[in-house]
């Protein structure tokens, strides 16, 4: 084993000698419920993941597997554990031996190798129809190469809606903080390779990716993905403590709230109903806390299913109905509730969301968008949700004819509908399939 697979097996048994097999962080798991398993049992499958961990090399019983397959990273296990363990890394660990134990490890290696291929063309293809290649270049420019004290890691993901991060920019600059902004798929950070229990290859990846952002030299490295957060935290920073100060985005933004406050120009009239994830941080109270002080914005509690999943898509994608239910809910709510705009948390959501605008009369909105506005900042098109609504895309096709040539890249037809079905696959809400797909082929052909 690796000295770094050593120190992460070192986590796993620390968590099994602390516990006292109470069976709280079972009880409350919300997946294992969505599949069947029973509550009653909960001392049972936490014996399990006991001897899982205890015993190197071990296959894992059938309900424990079952059990960390369900697992979408919600943390509620963690919040309800008596004894503080980190009951979530607990499981995402078990979860890649017990991977590890059951199949050969060539076929989690393929697995992870065809998502990251299939993740890096989209998000290539989807960042390149909608930036500017200067902007694209400064984003993927290596970490190492950094000077700023600042680090802003966007992961790569969030390139998909890439206005988000020009939000995020325009912010700290407002703050006139010396920062940089790194991110992009040479960037990752091994998400896929870790869940297909690819340990070897995560380690030369996202293991990496965090190395690389210390050589920058920043004393403080901002993430703004979810799924990035919660992998550098449990398997990076919980195994060896970094020299830069780690934290999302929103989490430093609220801290620097009288700085912003200090910039807020008057806003229009806003009812909003924030679309709530628990499970990263601080980032809800943190976001919460920043919208109440934008001018005329007024905060709509609704009861919402926060607790299900830390965020859209990504590990909660394989409950669809689930997910489904909880947008539908979230939008009838806004609007029932007087609501004018939904805003979301990250860049998942903000995808899954994003056409609610061509089903009910609200406006969606990342909750960067806002903050930019209020500075007086932002205002860049969020072409993402163009294509989602489904209306009339010749804006977006215009922006995006000029942003290719820019790039020097082309789509073709093939890659319109593999682009087509990651749009519309996705789980949420939406208008026109047809209306993007006939478009964008319009000018593949172009091309
Ligand atoms: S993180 Fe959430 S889904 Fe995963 S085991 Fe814990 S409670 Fe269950
Ligand atoms: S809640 Fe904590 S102490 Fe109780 S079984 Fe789960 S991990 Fe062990």
């Amino acid at each position: 084993m690796s000295a770094y697979a050593d120190r992460l097996e070192a986590l796993v048994v620390d968590a099994a000698d602390r516990c006292t097999a109470c069976g709280k962080c079972f009880e409350v798991c919300p997946t294992a419920r969505e599949i069947g398993l029973d509550a009653g049992e909960a001392k049972v499958r936490v014996g399990e993941l006991m001897a899982l961990t205890q015993n190197a090399g071990s296959e894992p019983a059938p309900g424990l597997f079952r059990w960390l397959n369900a697992c979408d990273g919600s943390a509620r296990c963690s919040d309800a554990c008596p004894e503080g363990i980190n009951v979530r890394q607990w499981v995402t660990i078990a979860k890649m031996k017990a991977l590890d134990a059951t199949r050969p490890r060539d076929v989690g290696a393929a697995n992870a190798a065809g998502r990251f291929r299939h993740m890096a063309q989209a998000v290539r293809l989807l960042a390149s129809m909608q930036l500017p290649s200067e902007t694209l270049s400064r984003i993927l420019e290596p970490a190492e190469r950094r000077t700023a004290e600042i680090l802003f890691y966007t992961g790569c993901n969030v390139l998909r809606t890439p206005h988000i991060v020009l939000n995020v920019m325009d912010i700290l600059d407002t703050l006139q903080l010396d920062f940089d902004v790194v991110g992009g798929a040479s960037h990752c950070c091994g998400v896929y390779q870790f869940q297909e229990a690819d340990l070897p290859t995560y380690e030369r990846m996202g293991h990496r990716t965090f190395e690389r952002l210390g050589r920058s030299g920043a004393s403080k490295v901002l993430t703004w993905c979810p799924t990035c957060t919660k992998n550098f935290d449990e398997l990076e920073k919980d195994v060896e403590e970094p020299f830069f100060d780690l934290g999302h985005v929103s989490e430093f933004l609220a801290a620097n709230l009288d700085g912003l406050r200090a910039r807020f120009i008057d806003q229009p009239p806003r009812r909003v109903v924030i679309h709530e994830h628990l499970g990263i941080g601080a980032t809800v109270a943190s976001i919460r806390k920043l919208l109440a002080a934008v001018p005329n914005l007024e905060l709509v509690d609704l009861p919402q299913d926060s607790g299900f999943s830390y965020a859209c898509g990504g590990l909660a994608a394989k409950f669809k109905d689930r997910e489904q239910a909880i947008h539908r809910a979230l939008a009838e709510g806004a609007v029932a509730a007087g609501a004018d705009t939904i805003v979301t948390m990250y860049h998942s959501c903000h995808r899954a969301l994003a056409g609610a605008e061509a089903v009910y009369p609200l406006r969606v909105v990342n909750f960067t968008d806002i903050l930019a506005e209020a500075l007086g900042r932002g205002g860049h098109p969020d072409y993402y949700r163009l294509y989602k609504a489904g209306g009339a895309m010749d804006e977006a096709v215009a922006a995006a004819r000029r942003f290719l040539s820019d790039n020097g890249v082309r789509v073709d037809e093939a890659s319109v509908q593999s682009l087509t079905a990651d749009i519309f696959d996705e789980t949420g809400l939406s208008g026109s399939r047809d209306a993007f797909a006939q478009a964008f082929t319009v000018l593949a052909r172009e091309a």
